[in-house]
């Protein structure tokens, strides 16, 4: 994975107070975390990780991809998890929701549901192929929408604050996933114990990266500025 960003500045239309500024980058690490206070342009930086938002200024590039003219081969590499699985999860059932996802790349109905049944094996959801979708509960709504996601095998995952409205237990089922998962992932989260173990986490701070290093000295950064 090589993510860039060169002198990406943006701010949402309407507006011309920019909500990520100045921002110069590379990205390269299996597990990167990102950190800070609320408003503080942590969605829109992840947001711009997979083209969702192209920036008013600059350019990010994807393994030489760039967002704003190879959007769609750019959201095929990356992939997106949201706080609430609700906004992700589109088709009636667990199976089709999943299968949703693998449609248009000519593969037969047999090699579709093996691959359905053993992405929703690993997410702790066999048997449930036939359920309807929103009748999940929270935690296994967020594995179903891991499931449709990683079924599409992206090389990069991003997440937006995955485990906000989860429960304990929950929570470790989505680390647990991250954990096994082959992905890159970037992580956006206020749970900062999950980032203990990554190897760079970014500290985010009315629009600016404010700290770029390991986990405990971001951490410390992070706290420091909540003072
Ligand atoms: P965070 O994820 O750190 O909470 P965001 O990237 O969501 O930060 O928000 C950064 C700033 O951008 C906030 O001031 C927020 O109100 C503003 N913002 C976010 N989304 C939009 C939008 N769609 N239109 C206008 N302003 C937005």
């Amino acid at each position: 994975m090589l993510i860039r960003f060169t002198g990406v500045s943006h701010h949402y239309a309407g507006s011309t107070t920019p909500v990520v500024r100045d921002l110069d980058l590379s990205l390269t690490e299996d597990r990167i975390g990102v950190i800070g206070a609320n408003g503080s342009g942590k969605s829109t930086f992840a947001r711009m990780l997979n083209g969702l938002i192209v920036p008013s200024q600059g350019t990010v590039t994807i393994n030489g991809l760039e967002t704003a003219g190879d959007g769609r081969e750019v959201r095929r590499q990356v992939g997106f998890c949201f706080t609430d699985p609700d906004s992700q999860i589109v088709m009636p059932t667990v199976a089709e929701d999943v299968a949703f996802g693998l449609r248009r790349r000519g593969l037969s109905k047999a090699e579709i549901a093996s691959r359905v049944t053993a992405i929703l094996t690993a997410h702790g959801l066999q048997g449930y192929e036939e359920h309807p979708a929103h009748l999940l509960s929270a935690g296994q709504k967020q594995m179903l929408a891991l499931s449709s996601i990683l079924v599409t095998d992206p090389e990069i995952l991003v997440m937006d604050e995955p485990t906000t409205l989860l429960d304990l237990r929950n929570t470790r089922r989505v680390v647990a996933a991250i954990n096994a998962m082959r992905q890159n992932v970037i992580l956006v989260t206020h749970h900062l114990d999950l980032l203990a173990d990554f190897e760079r986490v970014l500290v985010f701070d009315e629009s600016r990266l404010v700290f770029d290093g390991l986990p405990d000295k971001a951490i410390e950064h992070y706290l420091g500025l909540m003072e």
